[in-house]
């Protein structure tokens, strides 16, 4: 098919990349503008001597079905991996291991927890069963009657200060960088839905072989870094900077898949639905901490979620030779560790050298001593990972998605306007790819029926 109209996609991450696709196959001939030189935005893997690091993003879930639906769909099923996953947190030094295959078995048999707050801990599963229908991927205004206080307050409330402890604040830490002291009821309960799975999911090749894939069927400029975009009613034009100069190119749609302030600065025409959304955005930071060994450490556990109580700057500690092979060769192992976005705040004066050696000491925490073990590393400050979901945030975003506009020929996706992540921002731009899809088509077909 050839596709006579023209479309860009501003920012190659999941979300411009699931676009840009989209756009393609609805008949558009997309081209995908890129700062960096690769595509993946926060999703990144790199191949370190031995070792195959995703730097960014780091499983894809089995509630992850748009995405594993996709990966199946570009042909990539020869490298999609399953891998029983078991959990694990600290309580008072040890480790504690958790087998979500029996959630009910573990969570009666865990000596993480108390038996009075195992106990109380049945309010919170009751909720949570209640609301079931409401925790899904498309359940906005179900999400935002959800919304109604902190994970803090909440557990406060109605639990006891050792579930706040060790559930719900290392739940949404550990899955979404949040601080409980401000993260909404609703995300936790999401969390505890969907998250707490018994498999995770990969790609041989990395999290970035999807959006790698996506950017061999579709036209991507690297380095292409856009400064402005103009909606003139008829076409939109798109400057960037590229080979030292500015330049510019007229499109018949655009979807802009930035974080919310390029896409605030590109873009001033901005509608106020956007805007209110875009200009509330704030995001947390976050440093993933690669570390490849000479020994793999014998732990079964694939995710060690950080209580913070004991362990106050450590989000988690993936072990990512249980997560896929390939990531480390045989007899060696390869960690991630992930510092909370308090430690990168008090720490920017650090060299990349002290953040490693505190990294291993904390992985050491969990693995046993892995000081003489290591190989190879890679650290990466993030400044921007998932966005904050505080209290009153799901609210915004039902009544954002009410307001949408779709008409408009330059659209949004990101991970800002509903539950974040992989998943997330490739569902965002399915859809800002359908919106367009639908919009260009009646424009065309209205100017068709109004022309002499
Ligand atoms: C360390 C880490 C671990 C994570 N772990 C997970 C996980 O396990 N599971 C999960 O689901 N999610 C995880 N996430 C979150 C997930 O990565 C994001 O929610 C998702 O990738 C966001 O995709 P996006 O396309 O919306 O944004 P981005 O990936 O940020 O893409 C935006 C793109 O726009 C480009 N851009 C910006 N400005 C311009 C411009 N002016 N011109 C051209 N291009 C521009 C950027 O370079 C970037 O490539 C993690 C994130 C981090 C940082």
């Amino acid at each position: 098919m050839s596709n006579d109209r023209t479309a860009a996609v501003i920012g190659g991450g999941m979300a411009g990349m699931a676009a840009a696709y989209r756009l393609q196959q609805a008949g558009f001939e997309p081209t995908v503008f890129e700062t960096r030189d690769r595509v993946g935005g926060r999703i990144w893997t790199v191949r370190k001597g031995d070792f195959l690091m995703d730097l960014g993003t780091a499983v894809y879930l089995g509630t992850y079905r748009d995405a594993i639906a996709m990966i199946h769909e570009v042909g990539l099923s020869d490298q999609f991996v399953e891998r029983e996953a078991t959990g694990a947190m600290l309580r008072d030094g040890k480790v504690h291991h958790f087998d979500y295959t029996t959630p009910l078995r573990t969570a009666l048999g865990t000596k993480a927890i108390s038996w009075p707050s195992k106990v109380k801990a049945l309010k919170l599963a009751a909720l949570t069963i209640r609301s079931r229908r409401g925790l899904g991927y498309d359940t906005y205004d179900a999400l935002a009657e959800l919304d109604t206080e902190t994970v803090r307050r909440y557990c406060r409330r109605e639990l006891n200060e050792e579930l706040l402890q060790y559930c719900g604040r290392p739940l949404v830490s550990g899955t979404w960088v949040a601080d409980d002291a401000e993260t909404s009821l609703a995300l936790m309960l999401w969390t505890i839905r969907n998250m707490l799975v018994p498999n995770v999911y990969n790609l041989t090749s990395g999290v970035i072989g999807l959006p790698n894939e996506l950017a061999r069927r579709v036209k991507v400029r690297y380095q292409h870094t856009v400064t402005n975009v103009s909606d003139d009613g008829a076409t939109v034009e798109v400057s960037f900077d590229a080979d030292a100069s500015e330049q510019s190119e007229r499109f018949d749609a655009c979807v802009i898949a930035t974080t919310a302030e390029p896409a605030l600065e590109i873009f001033p025409q901005m509608d106020d639905n956007h805007r209110d959304l875009y200009s509330t955005a704030r995001y947390r930071r976050l440093g993933s901490i690669c570390l490849g060994l000479s020994k793999r450490p014998t732990d079964p556990a694939t995710y060690v979620l950080g209580a913070l109580c004991e362990d106050p700057d450590t989000i988690a500690v993936i072990a990512d030779h249980h997560k896929a092979p390939g990531r480390a060769p045989e007899g060696k192992g390869l960690l991630t560790v992930l510092l909370t976005h308090e430690y990168l705040n008090r720490t920017d004066h650090l060299s990349d050298e002290e953040v490693i050696a505190y990294a291993i000491d904390r992985a050491s925490l969990y693995h046993g001593d892995i000081s003489g073990d290591v190989e190879e590393t890679m650290v990466v400050r993030w400044p921007e990972s998932v966005p904050a979901l505080g209290v009153g945030r799901f609210r915004q975003i039902a009544a954002f998605k009410h307001r949408l506009d779709y008409s408009a020929r330059v659209q949004f996706a990101s991970d800002l306007d509903r539950i974040p992540g992989l998943n997330g921002a490739l569902v965002s731009g399915q859809e800002a790819a359908g919106r367009i899809a639908g919009a260009v088509t009646t424009g065309a077909s209205a100017a068709a029926a109004t022309a002499p």
